[in-house]
């Protein structure tokens, strides 16, 4: 009830003025973006001295802010990796197909990963087995019938329509799929993306295929045991593996596309893998800031505003540039953060929670850096009553529609879709399930130890004209070089997105109620597992 009044009184301040007071113009976000997305900066790669230069600007703003260090040393929570770098000239792959080997080209026909470490040496039969999904919530299985052990499982990418986003989102996951395959006995896994749902074409995906990938570097965190290879495959070499099995990639393909049953049956070849990867430690950490709430009943809960500072460093070149700047991706979240802090000492709140800002690192190497301070928060889990986190929300057409992933799943989506509402800003569900967003930033992580989470972008309804402008955004600046700072980016947009991001704030840190999942939501069973034994239960549903 009170969320509904206080809405009122957000209404009220605008129409009386005939607009919202302006926090945010546009400009000091943007100058943040020019410092993160410096040449100079390389990159923030996680562990690099970019990275480290941009952490300390950033605490250099948090400070003159007012914000106070909420870390485990300061503002930092220092986090360590293992970096493995492949040693593509110590790797070989081949098909095995009647005891004959069909050599497969590094880069050209398949990528062998390192998220998930390889064996040495690997050699095993494949089997198609559809999307790869167990899913008990709709009694979904592929793996029913069919022998999977001691096998390597093909799989394309996607989900069948009758999962719903978030739900096939999640068991999209390489915790929750390699959970399901360690249980069936399967070694392995080869990927087909789903070409409807490719953010990036593969000639880019191949390009920097030697780049470092990173774990965690603590045993509770290893999510893979049992695996022994990871390929993701060319789409466009894919028959490759069908020939002899009566399918066709193709065939597949068209049915993934519209989300459509597929077929599952063994493949008549097996794959050889030799694999050789460098593994070394690499440290970094997250940043972690606090305004303080003032009222005594709820000044020790915290909302959390996250965005990762980290990106992905120096790579190949294209057209010449070797600096993947990650202007937007996810400067534009971490410069929104900056903003934020500087918005409270300019235009100070009575805050009644208080507000936690996360500066993540390791997020573009698997929401590393979200996954250890959701695992070990410098406050107390349950007192975490939310979660908005900030990734790439491009600002690069009108301001109209708003993208809210978690939409249906608590009452942050309701709280949002009203927020926006008074912006004369609507709201829409992901309107594209199949990319996965929903697991690809931060707000998972939280998500995962109960805590209800939104991610908001500027979005675009299907099928308009904006809709194409991300498309080609993705396909042409979504993690290359060109996303620098010399792109069109609509300062007003930005300044009015931030505007809504700081009323949701507000509007989380003052109700008198914290936020809940929906009785309807899948995720809520963590925030369930959460509070088993503990004697808050009624506080961490939200009841006071
Ligand atoms: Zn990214």
């Amino acid at each position: 009830m009170k969320t509904t009044i206080l809405l009122l009184v957000l209404l009220c301040t605008i129409s009386a003025t005939g607009q919202t007071i302006p926090h945010f113009d546009g400009h000091t976000w943007w100058n943040h973006i020019k410092v993160l997305a410096d040449d100079k900066l390389e990159g923030r790669d996680t562990g690099s001295r970019g990275e480290r230069e941009a952490q300390r600007y950033a605490i250099e703003q948090l400070k003159d802010s007012g914000a106070q260090p909420a870390g485990a040393n300061g503002f930092y929570q220092p986090v360590k990796f293992n970096s493995r770098q492949i040693v593509e000239k110590d790797c070989s792959l081949a098909l095995i197909r009647d005891a004959r080997r069909e050599p497969l080209a590094l880069g050209e026909d398949a990528i062998i990963g390192t998220r998930i470490m390889p064996a040495s040496e690997v050699e095993a039969p494949l089997v198609f087995v559809g999307y790869g999904l167990k899913v008990p919530e709709n009694n979904y299985d592929d793996f029913a019938g069919i022998d999977v052990r001691d096998k390597i499982v093909v799989i394309f990418s996607g989900s069948p329509s009758e999962i719903p986003g978030a739900l096939a989102s999640h068991y999209q996951t390489t915790a929750e799929r390699w959970k399901v395959l360690h249980a069936a006995g399967a070694v392995g896994i080869v990927s087909l993306p789903n070409p409807a749902a490719m953010d990036i074409p593969w000639s880019r995906i191949a390009l920097n295929r030697a780049h470092p990938t990173m774990d965690l570097d603590y045993p509770e965190f290893n999510e893979t045991e049992g695996a022994k290879l990871a390929l993701t495959i060319n789409p466009a070499r894919a028959d490759k593996l069908f020939v002899g099995s009566g399918h066709s990639f193709a065939e597949i393909a068209s049915l993934g596309k519209d989300r459509k049953p597929l077929p599952h049956f063994p493949l008549t070849v097996s794959i050889a893998a030799k694999t050789k990867v460098e593994v070394t430690p690499v440290e970094s950490a997250n940043l972690i800031a606090r305004f303080p709430g003032s009222d005594p009943d709820l000044k020790d809960q915290y909302v959390v505003l996250s965005a990762h500072l980290d990106h992905i460093g120096i790579g190949e070149p294209i057209n010449g540039d070797r600096i993947y700047n990650g202007a937007m991706d996810d400067g534009s979240g971490s410069a929104l953060v900056l903003d934020m802090a500087e918005s409270f000492k300019k235009h100070p709140e009575k805050l009644r929670r208080s507000l936690l800002l996360v500066l993540v690192t390791g997020e573009e190497k698997g929401l590393l850096g979200s996954k250890y301070f959701t695992a070990h928060p410098t406050v107390p889990t349950k007192s975490i009553v939310a979660d908005v986190n900030v990734d790439m929300f491009l600002p690069i057409v009108p301001l109209k529609i708003l993208t809210v992933l978690g939409l249906g799943e608590s009452d942050l989506g309701d709280r949002t879709r009203e927020i926006a509402q008074a912006f004369g800003v609507k709201v829409q569900p992901d309107p594209e399930p199949l990319r996965n967003v929903f697991i690809r930033s931060d707000q998972y992580n939280f998500i995962r130890h109960g805590i209800p989470s939104v991610m908001i972008d500027v979005g675009a309804e299907p099928g308009s004209p904006e809709q194409k402008i991300f498309k080609d955004w993705l396909t042409q600046r979504y993690h290359a070089p060109s996303d620098d700072v010399n792109q069109p980016v609509d300062l007003a947009v930005a300044a009015r997105y931030e505007e809504i991001i700081r009323a949701l704030l507000l509007n989380i840190a003052n109700g008198d109620l914290r936020p809940r999942w929906k009785p309807e939501s899948f995720f809520r069973r963590y925030a369930e597992a959460a509070t088993i034994g503990s004697a808050s239960i009624p506080q961490a549903l939200g009841i006071k």
